[in-house]
């Protein structure tokens, strides 16, 4: 009998170091896929169509959601962002794993379409190392900073409802809790 994957929600504050810890969880297990959101942001330096997102119009987005191409979606600092449907079905249905780094509202969604779906939050261990994280990234205006650093309160507050929370003090740690959480959830009866 083939198994379905397992689908692992990763959210966070910005700056909490989502992409590092997917990054690092990938070249560890190569059987680990990465789902590749589409948004209607803008690109940043160095990103890059198809690798980072789907970057995509306000038109193009609302017709993959009229289309019911996208498996869940949200408005996420004043641009739409959304998981692609096909490829994250496809690779649960090949007994892949499927990674998706999203936002608190997205993995709500998600709960509900796949309450099997293993939601874990990563936390920044001070709010002061988040700060100086997203200033060292350089990507973001300091309006932008400040304005996610104000979000930051708001999302932490409505961790309850994920499965984890890890803390991201060294990328080292926070992927062998995540690891050792989806080994776990491996052994549930729902997923032998
Ligand atoms: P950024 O613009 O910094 O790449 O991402 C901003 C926020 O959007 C992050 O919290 C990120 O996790 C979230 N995000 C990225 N892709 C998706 C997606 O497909 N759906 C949802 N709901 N959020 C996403």
């Amino acid at each position: 009998m083939s198994k379905q994957g397992l689908l692992i929600v990763i959210s966070g504050p910005s700056g909490a170091g989502k992409g590092t810890i997917c990054q690092a969880l990938l070249e560890r297990d190569s059987s680990f896929c990465l789902s590749v959101s589409c948004t209607t942001r803008p690109p940043r330096s160095g990103e890059k169509h198809g690798i980072n997102y789907y970057f995509v119009g306000k038109e193009e987005f609302q017709r993959l959601i009229d289309e019911d191409q996208l498996l869940e979606y949200a408005k996420v600092y004043d641009n739409y962002y959304g998981t692609p449907r096909q490829f994250v079905v496809e690779k649960l249905a090949q007994g892949r794993d499927v990674i998706l780094e999203i936002d608190i509202q997205g993995a709500l969604q998600i709960k509900q379409k796949y309450p099997q779906g293993i939601l874990i939050f990563l936390v920044p261990p001070t709010l002061s190392i988040l700060q100086e994280r997203l200033t060292k990234r350089g990507t973001d205006s300091p309006e932008v900073i400040a304005h996610r650093l104000n979000c930051v309160c708001d999302e932490l507050s409505n961790t309850s409802q994920y499965d984890y929370l890890v803390t991201n003090d060294t990328v080292e740690h926070a992927v062998e809790m995540i690891e050792a959480i989806i080994k776990a959830e491996k052994c549930r009866p729902l997923h032998f």
